[in-house]
């Protein structure tokens, strides 16, 4: 897969942490998530209270999961990681959740795959701080109630749909992360790169920017990758010049799509004369899944005016058929 979304190696992970902000006045962007959460922040940390149970979502590399870890350091507590798939019987759950110090952070990523009754557990926990748990087994069996301390659970989605309506309702902070501007991704790559000690101009970081399909994670790992392409090629330095030639040869185009991109955008265009075409059809045609297509692929192409999401399904735009220079026909296009 090419536009990995989650890191790809044990490296690669540790790279990205190594990246990532640790303090809110450090993130960049999220203009309105991050000045709610300034104000809420403050006022729970005033009343010596948890923060309420925070919902982030967006598509992958946008900075849910650092978004997590700066709230547990700004309210000055331990965050605890898991996530949704990890979590198989409720009993792991309990054992993360009698764990927690007073206002701990409990953050679980896709939270939308917690099975059924590890979400039943949760219910309670998050509403009372309380759980229910089953001790033995058969007719000996009874239920238990445990106190828990006061937590904020942050729960982290691709998709805000996926969650049950109980879950949701159960948030009392709702967070979209939104794709950032290549201004944004620009400041975020001239960070990465003064820490990785690589020399970079402007242009080189906006350059960069500019071809991350508004995500910081793609962002960080362009510019490693044109590092690298710099320092045997060139002397070092990321110009502009060396961004553009180092993208091109990792198959980046002039808009930030990359062969994946290119070809779900051709698939419509020509195998399905511009839609509208069925997610599965489309599935089937590019050979991906899917949740790739509808979590990875589709929100950037949507969001640059690419492709249309429509009951009928996905429609190529006039700008998709200008990207590959032929003109829209009358019919099929919107
Ligand atoms: P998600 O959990 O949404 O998939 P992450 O929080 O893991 O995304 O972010 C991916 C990488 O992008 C992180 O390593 C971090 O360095 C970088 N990043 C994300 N958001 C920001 C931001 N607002 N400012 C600076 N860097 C960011």
């Amino acid at each position: 897969r090419i536009i990995a979304p989650t890191p790809a190696s044990p490296n690669e992970e540790a790279i990205e942490r190594a990246l990532r902000p640790k303090q809110l006045d450090e993130y960049v962007g999220q203009a309105k998530i991050h000045s709610q959460l300034e104000i809420f922040i403050a006022a729970a940390r005033n009343r010596r209270e948890a923060l309420d149970h925070t919902l982030l979502f967006g598509p992958p590399g946008l900075g849910k999961t650092t978004l997590a870890h700066i709230i547990a350091r700004e309210m000055g507590v331990n965050l605890r990681q898991t996530s949704g798939p990890v979590l198989e019987r409720a009993g792991d759950l309990a054992a993360l959740l009698t764990n927690l110090e007073p206002n701990d952070v409990l953050f679980i990523d896709e939270i939308h795959r917690l099975s059924p009754v590890v979400e039943e557990i949760l219910y309670p926990a998050l509403e009372d701080y309380q759980i229910d748990i089953m001790i033995g087994e058969g007719p000996a069996a009874r239920s238990v109630r445990l106190d828990l301390q006061p937590f904020t659970l942050v729960g982290a989605t691709t998709r805000a749909g996926m969650l049950t309506n109980p879950l949701r309702d159960r948030f009392g902070i709702v967070a979209r992360l939104e794709f950032y501007t290549p201004q944004e991704l620009a400041r975020i790559v001239t960070r990465s790169a003064h820490l990785l000690n690589a020399a970079i101009v402007d242009e080189g970081a906006l350059e960069i920017a500019k071809r991350s399909r508004g995500t910081p994670r793609i962002a960080n790992r362009l510019l490693r990758r044109v590092r690298d392409y710099a320092e045997v090629k060139g002397n070092g330095e990321i110009t502009k010049a060396m961004a553009d030639a180092a993208l091109k040869m990792l198959d980046v185009d002039p808009v930030g799509f990359d062969i994946m991109d290119r070809k779900l955008l051709e698939a419509v265009l020509f195998k399905f004369n511009g839609g509208p075409v069925g997610l599965d059809n489309l599935a089937a045609a590019i050979g991906e899944e899917r949740d790739t297509i509808e979590d990875v692929l589709e929100p950037y192409l949507i969001q640059q005016g690419y492709l249309q999401r429509t009951p009928r399904g996905r429609i190529a735009t006039p700008t998709a058929y200008a990207h590959f220079g032929v003109t829209a026909p009358k019919t099929g296009a919107v």
